[in-house]
């Protein structure tokens, strides 16, 4: 069966057409500056070249539409005709306490999708939009949400509980979720079965470290705790997001700075993690050669980056009682070798070694660690496009 996967933000609409029986990607692209002038559609076809076009889209049903011409297009396209798309598979970002699983789009997971926009105001409205422009252009086409938070519905009470009053988590639903979801599940599963072991008798921490980076701790095949929370600003220190910090800093900055909370919340979002420390990017890239040509605030940040993994990473062995292996993954944790060393040396109590040689690679499936290492260490790539059509078959049959 062919899936188009759907990732659609407020402005923007990325996606990828996947063979479900071979796993091939046959086309992806991605729709920018939806709603707004400018317009650009990015479409790769599977052997083909690369198209650019600049185009208009007033909305998110032209983008859909727009996606639907390219992919049947007779020079461009990869398929013959729309009904060759057997489902359609949509990345959704908060199912709340809802949606512990990948489910079938109908009108009432529409609704419980929508009461769930309180807590992603930013996200849930644009993939439901995203739901929507599909199901006018494509009205006969199963549909799955894959959420973001269901692999972290495991999680036990104590592990998702804030120390706030308990009405609040009544009333509100105020507790941890955790997001990356559908990367944590992939890349824990893919991690026991490089290794060779039973996933469901096993303990695993992936470090899912890109601009946006959680942990998790998943124990026999379930999600016990992550780093992120009701939203995804707890946690580690990231691109531009702050991670963990004292609550009161923010009463405090809306004085000295004379902010309003939702500016604050701004800065903590998109001017700190290490962006905001470094004061000079919040690409990984960049901090890494400041710091190789001396630069002491480079150095520190990247040092503050990598003991906040570490001491996670301590936690989650606590948690879990004892870990058997630990995946790195996302474009910090697939390429930059020099912060999974710097992030291992906290380890050694662990038993780890690593082997300085594979760390030195990019972006492969990989054990990192020596051979006689304790705790294996692994790279996987994630691929959460791949996992979302997995879902999206498993339940269109
Ligand atoms: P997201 O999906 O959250 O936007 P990615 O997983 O694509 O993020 O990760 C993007 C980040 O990965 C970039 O900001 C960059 O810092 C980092 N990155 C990518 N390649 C490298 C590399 N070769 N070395 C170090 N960091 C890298």
């Amino acid at each position: 069966m062919k899936i188009l996967i759907i990732n659609c933000g407020s402005s923007s609409l990325k996606f990828q057409l996947i063979d479900s029986e071979s796993e091939k990607v046959l086309a992806k692209g991605l729709c920018e500056r939806i709603g707004i002038d400018g317009g650009m559609l990015n479409y790769q076809p599977e052997g083909k070249d690369k198209i650019v076009k600049n185009v208009e889209m007033a909305d998110h049903t032209v983008a859909v539409q727009l996606v639907i011409d390219s992919l049947v297009d007779e020079k461009d396209g990869v398929i013959k005709g729309l009904d060759e798309i057997g489902a359609v598979g949509h990345r959704i970002v908060h199912g709340g306490e809802k949606f512990a699983e990948a489910t079938i789009i109908n009108d009432e997971v529409i609704k419980a999708i929508e009461e769930c926009n309180d807590l992603a105001p930013l996200h849930n409205p644009a993939n439901l939009i995203g739901i929507r422009s599909c199901q006018k252009i494509m009205p006969k086409v199963p549909m799955v949400a894959v959420f973001d938070t269901a692999f972290h519905q495991t999680m036990p009470k104590k592990a998702y509980l804030y120390g706030i009053p308990y009405e609040y988590y009544k009333k509100y639903k105020i507790r941890r979720y955790g997001f990356h979801g559908t990367s944590h599940s992939y890349v824990s599963k893919r991690t026991a079965e490089i290794l060779g072991k039973d996933y469901n008798n096993m303990n695993i921490i992936v470090c899912h470290l890109g601009n946006g980076a959680s942990i998790s701790a998943v124990k026999n095949g379930k999600c016990v705790d992550t780093s992120m929370g009701l939203t995804p600003l707890e946690g580690l220190i990231m691109g531009t997001r702050s991670g963990d910090l004292d609550p009161a800093i923010l009463e405090f900055l809306c004085q000295k700075e004379k902010l309003s909370i939702s500016e604050v919340l701004n800065v903590l979002n998109k001017k700190s993690g290490v962006l905001g420390l470094s004061e000079i990017s919040s690409d990984f890239r960049d901090i890494g050669k400041e710091a190789d040509a001396g630069n002491d605030q480079a150095k520190t940040t990247l040092e503050a980056y990598s003991y906040r993994v570490a001491k996670y990473i301590g936690a989650y062995v606590a948690a879990l009682n004892g870990v058997d292996a630990i995946a790195f993954t996302a474009g910090v944790g697939e390429n930059d070798g020099s912060r999974r060393e710097a992030i291992c040396e906290y380890l050694g109590y662990l038993g780890i070694e690593l082997d300085k040689e594979k760390n030195g690679k990019r972006g492969e499936e990989l054990v990192i660690s020596k051979p006689d290492s304790k705790v294996k260490v692994l790279v996987v790539p994630t691929n959460e496009e791949l996992a979302i059509a997995r879902e999206t078959a498993k339940l269109v049959k």
